[in-house]
């Protein structure tokens, strides 16, 4: 089988995510995965003249019976089109008529919203594949296919009806998107036999394997580190993330089911990534910590929520040597904490950045979003304020250390994704988001151990073109594969509207492209939130 991760190596081997599926497909009695990259990163867009070629063999990818692209980021559609045309392989599913190979796509972002990718697949994974490939019937069933002696006397269509009860399988062909005038889903028709909905697999079994880096390679990133998964989810459920959302249940892995891979990692001179969107709520988060340390190693935190940083956090983190504590505020101004549903009070971080500062950590990094639904100026420039008295906590910590560290700002536009009770809200204009961005800059200009970074306007227009899509932008990705472009002059090109997808508040009422799958949250509890969130009445669905 190979496995195809959208974007360069250094990428795909430092996502955990792809490694873990690397590991689950080679562990299967029946399967071996090869893996597949784009050439280099400047091919990001999928645009690539190179024969992609395994690392494990260099066999090309048109040799293999079943390619599996793992998915979790929206940027990296156009690979997959991309990659496969490079192979010399059809990548619209219509045209490809042989049987095999057999083209599936799994990830986040496939997960939450399968169409987009869908007039290229011949099936999509709904949820955590590592799952079924521990135990789940979706591999079965592929070995069992690709070792029936009849075969090629099947019709695609017929090895795809083989497939269609299998849970988290997502057959994009057996299904028929019927718009209106206006451009809206009318109707969305089903194949007999397939499932309205597809329900998504978790990973829940407490004899689940542990989800840990198993290469390690100087060129990719955190390629030094052993990354662990702490923990799935998070019960949160601010409302515009995802992951409180879609990775429901929240799920802790006790220290002693990842103990000897630590031990191990430390004796080999790595250092523990700890990865999870809910670290702080780990119940042995300061034991997992200590130990790292006691076993004479090192580690690094991903965000992590201010209740996670107990002064017995702060200090094993600072002896860990670790040089930068990463908040993640989102917003500033008590408003905008209330709408988002991420209630923590700004006296809480500034409070946490002085006591991080005086443990030792000399570096600070905020991320915050703007454009978020009913923003207005005074919730922009409250950031600028919520930085600039950071800052002057975080001088008076550091004054009596007699050195300074520096303060960076991560600015991102909000983008709208599936499977939240903000999926339906509106991006502002790409002209606002600007101004809000610069706002904020120019306010911190000047401001000494201060750094703003900014993330693309354009780049988060279209990644939210790309989240809330139908199968009818597939024909901007396709052209982003076969041509190097911007993202906007493409859909441009492919006369799709993006204020539509991107800029417009969307009905509560309409169908959606990701209504083919379910998460296993209704949409009424996702619009109530969301209408409440912003002020509307809750209307019935
Ligand atoms: S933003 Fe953070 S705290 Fe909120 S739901 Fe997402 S992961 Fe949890």
């Amino acid at each position: 089988m190979a496995l195809v991760y959208p974007n360069s190596y250094q990428v795909g081997m430092g996502n955990l995510g792809f490694q873990v599926l690397y590991k689950a497909i080679n562990s299967h009695p029946r399967f071996l995965a090869e893996r597949f990259f784009l050439p280099d990163s400047s091919s990001r867009s999928g645009a690539s003249v190179q024969v992609p070629m395994s690392e494990e063999s260099s066999r090309p990818l048109s040799d293999f019976a079943v390619i599996a692209f793992s998915v979790p980021f929206e940027m990296d559609y156009a690979a997959v089109p991309g990659i496969l045309i490079s192979a010399g392989i059809e990548p619209l599913q219509k045209d490809r008529s042989a049987q095999l190979p057999l083209i599936l796509a799994g990830g986040v972002s496939v997960s939450m919203n399968p169409e987009p990718l869908a007039p290229f697949l011949d099936l999509a994974f709904i949820g955590e594949l590592e799952e079924d490939i521990e135990g789940g019937l979706l591999f079965s069933a592929l070995a069992d296919i690709l070792d029936a002696s009849d075969r090629r006397s099947d019709s695609k269509d017929d090895l795809l009806e083989k497939l269609r009860n299998i849970p988290g399988v997502y057959v994009p062909s057996a299904y028929s998107f019927d718009f209106d005038e206006a451009g809206q889903i009318r109707e969305i028709q089903v194949k007999p036999g397939f499932p309205h909905r597809v329900r998504a697999v978790k990973r829940l079994s407490p004899d689940s394997g542990v989800p840990v880096s198993v290469l390690f390679s100087p060129e990719a990133e955190f390629g030094d580190s052993l990354l662990v998964e702490t923990n799935r989810g998070c019960g949160r459920g601010c409302r515009f993330c995802a992951s409180g959302w879609i990775h429901r249940p929240v799920r802790h892995v006790a220290l002693s089911r990842f103990h000897d891979d630590i031990s191990l990692a430390v004796a080999h001179g790595k250092t523990v990534g700890l990865i999870g969107s809910d670290l702080a709520g780990h119940p042995q988060l300061e034991e997992v910590l200590a130990r790292i340390l006691e076993l004479g190693g090192n580690f690094s935190l991903s965000s992590i929520r201010p209740e996670g940083l107990t002064p017995e956090v702060i200090r094993l983190m600072a002896r860990s040597g670790q040089k930068t504590a990463t908040l993640a505020p989102e917003t500033a101004s008590s408003r905008m904490k209330q709408i988002i549903g991420k209630e923590i009070p700004s006296a809480r971080f500034h409070d946490l950045v002085g006591k991080l500062v005086s443990a030792g950590i000399p570096n600070i990094r905020f991320y915050f979003m703007v454009g978020l639904p009913t923003e207005t100026d005074e919730d922009v420039e409250a950031i600028s304020e919520f930085v600039l008295e950071s800052r002057r906590v975080f001088v008076n910590a550091s004054r009596p250390l007699g050195r300074i560290g520096k303060i960076s700002v991560q600015l991102s536009p909000f983008v709208p994704k599936p499977w939240t009770p903000f999926q339906w809200a509106a991006m502002p204009p790409a002209s606002l988001l600007e101004k809000r961005l610069r706002t904020i800059k120019e306010a911190l200009r000047k401001e000494p151990n201060i750094v703003v970074r900014t993330e693309s306007v354009q780049d988060a227009v279209a990644q939210a073109v790309l989240s809330r899509g139908d199968r009818r932008i597939s024909g901007a990705i396709l052209r982003q594969a076969c041509a190097r472009g911007r993202w906007l002059g493409a859909f441009k090109e492919e006369g799709l509207d993006v204020g539509r997808y991107a800029h417009r508040e969307q009905s509560v009422a309409e169908i959606l492209p990701w209504d083919v799958t379910d998460h296993g949250i209704s949409k009424e509890t996702l619009a109530q939130v969301f209408l409440k969130a912003i002020g509307h009445k809750v209307e019935a669905l």
